[in-house]
């Protein structure tokens, strides 16, 4: 007995065990560490938008699905978007009560130049307010008399659940009803509302944001634009 615990002991076991635990703690830092946004996808494949375009236009909208209008208008407008090189994510505002489309965008990050405030969302609510110029004047002669932050009636879709700083932004514009295409587990915050600061929650209250109520090929294609770009031409960089 004595000697086997001797034996447990001896300096070359503990080095062993010392290793181990060593091996077992890099290992353990290298998988805490946060993969950068988006790595986890496998790129976009040349001429995989050429096939998503061909698959787009021959898609027949399915009219079972109350939101696949708006959707097919989100990804029409991610394509465009990674046809500029830019994301492949759209999103447009729709008046409820008619169906009207009253703004649509998408991505605008990286071309002509760099705007890291330019996701979809922030575009298409950049454009809606510009066209509204709405102001808090308390004067109701007026104009633009109003409460800004009035959407009622006006649904945001995206073909991407919406980032936490495109969340932000949507709750602070008054928008209270929106439906994402496809969902992004990494970096969406939709599925993570209840993380918010207490304030931006507390205005976020009675929020509707879903997934959108579309055709499942409508969706897989707004997921498969959503995708880092192929840079052909982008090596050196
Ligand atoms: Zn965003």
């Amino acid at each position: 007995m004595r000697n086997s615990r001797c034996l447990k002991y001896r300096p070359a076991a503990l080095l062993k065990k010392a290793l181990c635990f060593c091996l077992l703690f890099l290992s353990l830092a290298g998988c805490s560490h946060p993969p950068a946004i988006g790595s986890s996808l496998p790129p976009l494949r040349p001429g995989e938008l050429d096939a998503i375009e061909r698959e787009l236009s021959a898609h027949l909208s399915d009219p079972r699905y109350p939101d696949e209008q708006a959707i097919l208008v989100t990804v029409r407008e991610g394509l465009k978007g990674a046809k500029e090189r830019n994301g492949g994510i759209g999103a447009c505002l729709v008046r409820k009560s008619t169906g009207e489309v009253i703004e649509q965008a998408h991505n605008r990050q990286y071309v002509p130049y760099f705007r890291s405030d330019l996701h979809a969302e922030m575009d298409l609510l950049d454009r809606y307010e510009e066209k509204m110029k709405l102001t808090r004047s308390s004067d109701p002669n007026n104009p633009t008399f109003r409460n800004p932050r009035n959407m009622k009636g006006i649904v945001l879709y995206t073909s991407l659940e919406p980032c936490p700083m495109c969340i932000t932004r949507i709750i602070n514009s008054g928008v209270k009803e929106v439906y994402y295409a496809a969902t992004d587990e990494e970096g969406g915050m939709a599925q993570r509302f209840d993380n918010l600061p207490p304030s931006w929650k507390r205005m976020g209250e009675g929020m509707v944001i879903k997934p959108a109520r579309c055709s499942p090929e409508l969706r897989a294609l707004a997921a498969r634009l959503f995708r880092p770009m192929y840079m052909a031409v982008d090596h050196n960089h």
